[in-house]
Formats: C-alpha cells, sequence, structure tokens
C-alpha cells in the first residue's frame, strides 16, 4: 500500500495513504539512501511501501521507500557533511519574508534561494505585513521584486493582517507541495493559523542531533491545503544553510551569473578578482544586480571559513 509520510515522530511517523487513511508507522530494518549519509532515514513528503501490522488497524510498517523526486537538506551544526532531509518530493519551496518588524536581510533572501538552486527547487518569495510598509519599505519592494523577478523568481506582496493578496498566494499554492520556511516573526504561523483554523499550533518537539542534544531539531509537518495541494512547515527552523557547496559552484546558484560564467576568461573564475570576469562586466553594466553579488561574495566567505 502506497502512502506519503506527514509527520516524523523519531521512530515512528505519520502516513496518509493515497486512499487517505491515517496510519501510524515505523521502518522495519534500516534503509540505506544512496548517496546521502542522513540522520534521518525518512523524511516528511516521502512516498513509501507499508504493510499493515498484523492485527492492527492503524499500525504499519515501512517495508520501502520510493524514490525522491527532490528534497532539501540542512547540515548539522557539527559537521558539515551530515545532512538531515527536511523534506522531499517537493514543487516549491516558499520563504516567507517582511520589510518592517522584522525586516528580512537581503543576505538571507540570497542564501534561501541559492540553497533551493543547489536543491533544484523552485523558489517563491512572498513579503508579509504590507499593511507597515511606508513609501520607503514599499520603494524596497519594488525594487526586490523587479531584481528577482528579473532574474526568475516569483515575488508576491501579501497582509495577512488585512487579508490582501492572499488570492494570488493561494494560486500559486493550489495543487503543488510547498515547503514553507522564514525566520521567526514574519507570520508563519498566522498563515498556518488562518488556513488551518482547526489545528492546534505545533508543539515543536525537540530532539537533538545524534550526540547530546547540543543542537535541537524540529520535526517538519506536511498538511493538506483546503483547495488541494499541500504545504510542509518546519517549524523552528530558521535557515537551512549551505549543505554542501562549494566555492567554486556558489555562481552556478545565482541565474544572472550562471548564464554568464562560460564567458569567463578562467574557467575556474570566483568571479572576485580575475580578470576577463564576465560576472564582473555585467555588475559594470549593472546587468548583474550588485547587491546580489555583495551577497555571493559574503556567502563565498562563508563557504571558505568552513573549510579551514
Ligand atoms: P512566525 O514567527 O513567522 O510564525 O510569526 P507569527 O505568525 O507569530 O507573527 C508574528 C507577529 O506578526 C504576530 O504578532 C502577528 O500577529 C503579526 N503579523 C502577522 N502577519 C501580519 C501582517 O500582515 N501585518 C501585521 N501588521 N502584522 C502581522
Ligand atoms: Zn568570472
Amino acid at each position: 500500500m502506497k502512502a506519503f509520510v506527514y509527520k516524523s515522530t523519531g521512530s515512528w511517523y505519520t502516513v496518509k495513504t493515497t486512499a487517505g487513511k491515517v496510519v501510524n508507522a515505523r521502518i522495519r530494518g534500516a534503509f540505506k539512501i544512496e548517496g546521502l549519509s542522513s540522520t534521518n532515514p525518512i523524511a516528511v513528503g516521502d512516498e513509501v511501501m507499508l504493510e499493515m501490522e498484523e492485527g492492527s488497524e492503524n499500525t504499519a510498517t515501512i517495508v520501502e521507500i520510493c524514490d525522491r523526486r527532490n528534497y532539501i537538506a540542512r547540515s548539522s551544526p557539527h559537521n558539515r557533511h551530515q545532512h538531515h532531509i527536511v523534506a522531499s518530493n517537493l514543487d516549491q519551496s516558499l520563504l516567507f519574508a517582511t520589510l518592517r518588524e522584522p525586516k528580512t536581510s537581503q543576505g538571507f533572501l540570497d542564501r534561501f534561494l541559492v540553497q533551493a538552486e543547489a536543491f533544484h527547487v523552485p523558489a517563491i518569495l512572498v513579503f508579509n505585513k504590507a499593511d507597515l510598509y511606508r513609501k520607503k519599505e514599499q520603494e524596497q519592494f519594488e525594487a526586490l521584486n523587479a531584481m528577482y523577478q528579473a532574474i526568475g523568481y516569483e515575488v508576491l506582496q501579501i497582509s495577512l493582517e488585512k487579508g490582501t493578496g492572499l488570492d494570488k498566494l493561494e494560486d500559486v499554492l493550489k495543487n503543488k507541495t510547498t515547503l514553507l520556511s522564514g525566520h521567526s516573526g514574519v507570520g508563519k504561523s498566522t498563515f498556518i493559523n488562518a488556513v488551518f483554523p482547526d489545528m492546534q499550533l505545533k508543539t515543536q518537539e525537540v530532539s537533538g542531533w545524534s550526540g547530546k542534544g547540543m543542537h535541537t531539531t524540529t520535526f517538519a509537518e506536511m498538511f493538506d491545503l483546503p483547495y488541494g495541494g499541500r504545504v510542509i512547515d518546519t517549524p523552528g527552523i530558521r535557515e537551512f544553510g549551505l549543505v554542501d557547496i562549494e566555492r567554486q559552484e556558489l555562481s552556478h546558484y545565482f541565474p544572472e551569473m550562471r548564464s554568464r560564467i562560460q564567458e569567463c576568461q578562467f574557467n575556474n573564475c570566483l568571479h572576485v578578482n580575475e580578470p576577463g570576469c564576465a560576472v564582473k562586466d555585467a555588475i559594470e553594466t549593472e546587468e548583474i544586480a550588485v547587491d546580489r553579488y555583495v551577497s555571493y561574495l559574503n556567502m563565498l566567505d562563508t563557504i571558505s571559513d568552513k573549510n579551514y
């Protein structure tokens, strides 16, 4: 019997069969996930095969994980080569952001976008709290909107408080599986409470990374949208981090750079101070936004730090 994983609480998983039945399931034996060392063998969003446990109506054994179409992972703070799969089989990854109370930095937006690119998951930026934007923030929004749309990202402006822009958001989410993230205070819980009024908002379950609980992880959870589609909430996960991105490949995850790096004089160009750099040329001509390049350089720095 085929099912999707909606929630993981350690050794038990809440799964929903294709017929819509909710079952508690656990793994038999150990699955080996190819190509990825992971602290969690099964992730929210996984498609699995079940065998009902004998004599039980609602407990089952997971006997197989179907191939993942994609996934988003984060790295352990202690070992960047150790991954934790946040969610799998995603159509898109959506970031809640805002320009006031508290303002989301562009660095944060760009790290989110790079991470989505690295996992080949389409990314959407949603700027909430539009009701609080003064002229200054509205101009900032227009500038960010133009900049991100120009390089292929979908950008929305909403106010959960005033209910504006929500039709558009619904269109974006409808019939898709969407990972939701955002730093705290942006309105992610407000959104989830508005869409799922019956749901009591998440008691955050806390587990440690293998070891002494030095780091806390919270579990992702998937919900069916009333208008079709699913969202995956990641309570407590502020940022996923740059998982295993090498300095040399970072520019591949900036679409406006990716399309130009073939023209750099050196094929290992990092676009910092090499001669004949097509990326730097495009910054001169303002074809690449300088703010995006600043984000690139900042990320490049953090990657080199990790290597030493
Ligand atoms: P979370 O940390 O992302 O889950 O953020 P919350 O949903 O808890 O929201 C943080 C605060 O922002 C709460 O006081 C919300 O009422 C408020 N908030 C959420 N959306 C809006 C909005 O569109 N406009 C305004 N003014 N406040 C909002
Ligand atoms: Zn270059």
